[in-house]
């Protein structure tokens, strides 16, 4: 993995997302204020426009830039939130010009410490963490079992949509959808999806 692939990834992220920013307007709509998908197609439109200045930058510079500019464009929960995962990232891989897969997994360790740091949500909470989480202990098992990192990402793509698919049967106690206490089961959590869409976004990106 290096800088260009990187710019590549978010490119497709950023494309996957605007796809699907209908899909995560109306799932924040039902049980939030119906705006996951304006929020994070804004910010990702954000991020591409600032990329090009940052395309010969090492990874922790372009991963820290995305973070900023999410932060920067995005209002609600999820900019802070993604964005501090992205500008986490970025700390760990100050200086490097390529990721091995030990440092892709530092890289997802990195963004949960950042969502939890600022969100403090736990695993079980209807969030993006129900998605994330799982998948990165997905990632993390298949690269000790020598898997190789594309066949790894796909495995956890997979745990990520079970993660979604979990999020419907739990109570919200994190964010806007915690407002609705018991009234929040049944409907998928918008913030678990984008994660979906990501994983989804960056094994396109990567085939
Ligand atoms: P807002 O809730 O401010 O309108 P968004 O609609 O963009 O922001 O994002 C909502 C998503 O953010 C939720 O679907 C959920 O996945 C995620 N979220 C909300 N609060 C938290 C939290 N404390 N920790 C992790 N994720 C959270
Ligand atoms: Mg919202």
């Amino acid at each position: 993995m290096n800088g260009e692939k990187l710019i590549k990834i978010i490119e497709a992220i950023a494309k996957k997302i605007h796809e699907n920013k209908q899909l995560l307007t109306d799932l924040d709509a039902a049980i939030g204020d119906g705006d996951h998908g304006i929020n994070l197609d804004r910010g990702f439109k954000a991020v591409v426009e600032k990329l090009p200045t940052v395309a010969d930058k090492d990874l922790g510079t372009i991963l820290k830039t995305i973070g900023m500019s999410l932060v920067s464009s995005v209002g609600g929960a999820s900019g802070p939130l993604f964005g501090t995962a992205f500008m986490k990232a970025g700390m760990v891989t100050v200086g490097k010009e390529e990721l091995t897969n030990e440092d892709i997994i530092k890289v997802f360790e990195a963004a949960i410490e950042g969502i939890q740091m600022r969100g403090k949500a736990v695993k079980g909470e209807k969030t993006m963490l129900d998605a994330l989480i799982p998948a990165v202990d997905a990632l993390k098992e298949k690269i000790a079992q020598d898997a190789d990192i594309k066949d790894a990402l796909i495995a956890a793509e997979k745990v990520a949509k079970e993660g979604v698919e979990y999020t419907k049967t739990i109570i919200a106690t994190k964010g806007r959808a915690s407002y609705l206490g018991e009234r929040s089961i049944g409907h998928q959590d918008a913030g678990a999806t984008s994660i979906a869409c990501i994983f989804e976004a960056i094994n396109e990106s990567i085939k």
